[in-house]
């Protein structure tokens, strides 16, 4: 995916995402092999559900997502074991995504299982409505505090104003909420960011970009992630989109932008900047037709299937039970 991450300077030093790193490796999954990238990441739908409605939702135009169904919370939980258990020995890290995780019964208990079965939890996707929820007496980021989901929290925001944000995704998510939740983060050691998709009539430039950034650093949340949409041959997904390149050459003529390094991925290139006290990274996705039979994430979908990528027909690689 094409992003623009923008972090505090500080971060340069513990920054362990390092894409000239990777390589491919092999695992066998029901008696065959399969070759996948050694960054490669798990996606766990924790359910298909969400108390959002955004517009953009990838997960109303994926053709496998919208097949799979929901299975009973005991299929669901008996499958992802043997998912884990599968993967003991080369334990890739998760993504726990949905639907909106947070507002699914089967959260905490997945958390649990991931914990007692040593995964690490690298990214955690959520619109952030119900981290304050309570469950049994405790909020729900107190659960992934206790299970170790510490890194990556992912809080999707799509404009600064509430009113704004509301006629895009359909929920109320207020800024004094967002900002109770990353004080949470901090005061805990969490690494909590804001991911916005860049559109039109949204965010859609780097003035814009540039703005956010000003917005949520003022009240404490200094780590965001920008994100171009997935480009899809809808028509009237396309035309909000914004094309991400067109961003990074606004970022090349700024003279705030000192440029800092290139590195070179198997999937990504990207161009590190300083921009006054952040560190800024412009991830560019490369298109490789030798990586292609390379799986770069597995998914586990709300069926008990696991698959070997996104939204392809016949790519289980891990039938349910
Ligand atoms: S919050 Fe995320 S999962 Fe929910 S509708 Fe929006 S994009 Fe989809």
């Amino acid at each position: 995916m094409n992003t623009i991450k923008f972090t505090p300077i500080d971060d340069m030093k513990k920054e362990t995402n390092n894409v000239e790193c990777y390589e491919i490796k092999e695992i066998e999954l029901s008696g065959q092999k399969y070759k996948y990238y050694s960054n490669a990441q798990m996606s766990v739908y924790i359910t298909k559900k969400c108390n959002a409605s955004c517009w953009f939702c990838m997960n109303n135009y994926e053709k496998r997502f919208c097949n799979s169904k929901e299975i009973a919370d005991e299929d669901y939980f008996k499958n992802l074991e043997r998912v884990l258990d599968a993967f003991k020995d080369e334990k890739v890290p998760i993504t726990i995504t949905g639907g909106e995780p947070t507002k699914s019964k089967r959260l905490i208990k997945v958390m649990q299982l991931l914990h007692q079965k040593g995964f690490k939890s690298r990214t955690f996707a959520t619109n952030g409505t119900g981290l304050l929820d309570r469950y049994e007496g405790k909020m729900v980021i107190n659960y992934l505090l206790d299970n170790g989901i510490v890194n990556n929290i992912n809080v999707s925001r799509m404009v600064t104003s509430d009113v704004e944000n509301e006629k895009l995704m359909h929920i109320k998510q207020k800024n004094v909420a967002l900002q109770k939740i990353f004080n949470y983060g901090k005061v805990n050691g969490m690494d909590m960011r804001l991911s916005c998709n860049l559109q039109k009539g949204g965010v859609d430039n780097l003035d814009e970009i540039l703005k956010f950034i000003d917005f949520y650093e003022k009240r404490g949340i200094n780590t965001v992630m920008f994100r171009e949409l997935i480009p899809l041959q809808d028509y009237q997904y396309q035309k909000r989109m914004v094309k991400i390149e067109d961003i990074f050459k606004e970022i090349e003529k700024n003279k705030d932008f000192i440029f800092l390094r290139k590195m070179e991925g198997m999937y990504y290139t990207v161009k590190v900047y300083r921009y006054k006290e952040k560190l800024v990274k412009c991830y560019l996705e490369k298109r490789s037709e030798a990586l292609k039979d390379v799986i770069r994430e597995f998914v586990f979908y709300s069926d008990g299937n696991l698959d070997g990528g996104w939204n392809k027909e016949n790519n289980i690689v891990l039938e349910r039970r």
